[in-house]
């Protein structure tokens, strides 16, 4: 058992490592990056289903102003017939209504133009932003990759003595179980009692489970599965 702490103590040397190039600046401002590229898919997707809101409204004002050159040429036509006093008035009537028609339709294409450059001008922005981003994105790789060149030689070497040190193990079956657990990424894997804490977890154990672990000496946490061990 002391060979598989031991193991397990370079083994977090080597997280603490790999800890330090994910926790460096360049890998920060890489994970923004990536943040980033994410908002702005979303964000073009957005714009897109807004311009194309745009184009179904602009279709549809296609729609009522052909209405309307209909509407008003029925008018045309009734005004060239015989005109008499109730005709008259009932042509300014309809003449004025379809003057309100035409005009509330102008500002409507006048809003979805508006609308569209606005689109237009987000897009651009955008667009540029994400190129800009893209451009900083391989120096930023390069800076993360540096990092990775730093730590390496120091983690081969804590891997080469925990390869001297698997000989040693006496608990074939306890480092195979520390091993499968490390991969689940459980970790530490084998923790101590602390009064009547999990060392790992840090949940408070009941007494039966205390009672239990002092005859079996060694128990999985019912938390969160690690091995709590009575004897350091
Ligand atoms: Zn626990």
């Amino acid at each position: 058992m002391k060979t598989i702490l031991e193991i397990q103590k370079l083994d977090r040397q080597i997280k603490l490592l790999n800890r330090e190039v994910d926790k460096c600046p360049a890998s920060i401002d890489f994970k923004k990056y990536k943040q980033f590229l994410v908002e702005g898919r979303t964000r073009f997707e957005q714009l897109e289903a807004q311009a194309n809101e745009i184009i179904k409204n602009y279709n549809q004002s296609t729609n009522r102003y052909t209405k309307y050159k209909g509407n008003s040429e029925i008018m045309r036509k009734r005004n060239t017939k015989d005109i008499d006093l109730d005709n008259i008035t009932n042509l300014i009537s309809d003449t004025n209504e379809l003057l309100g028609d035409l005009t509330e339709e102008n500002r409507r294409v006048e809003d979805l133009v508006r609308k569209s450059e606005e689109i237009v001008r987000k897009s651009a922005e955008l667009s540029n932003k994400l190129t800009e981003a893209k451009k900083r994105s391989g120096a930023i790789k390069a800076k993360i990759e540096e990092k990775k060149q730093e730590v390496a030689p120091k983690i081969a070497e804590i891997e080469k003595k925990i390869k001297s040190l698997e000989p040693k193990i006496v608990d074939k079956d306890k480092y195979e179980k520390y091993k499968e657990m490390k991969q689940k990424g459980i970790f530490p894997v084998y923790v101590n009692l602390e009064d009547n804490f999990c060392g790992g977890c840090k949940v408070e154990l009941n007494l039966n489970f205390i009672e239990k672990l002092r005859t079996k000496k060694m128990l999985p946490c019912e938390h969160c599965g690690r091995i709590i061990m009575l004897d350091k």
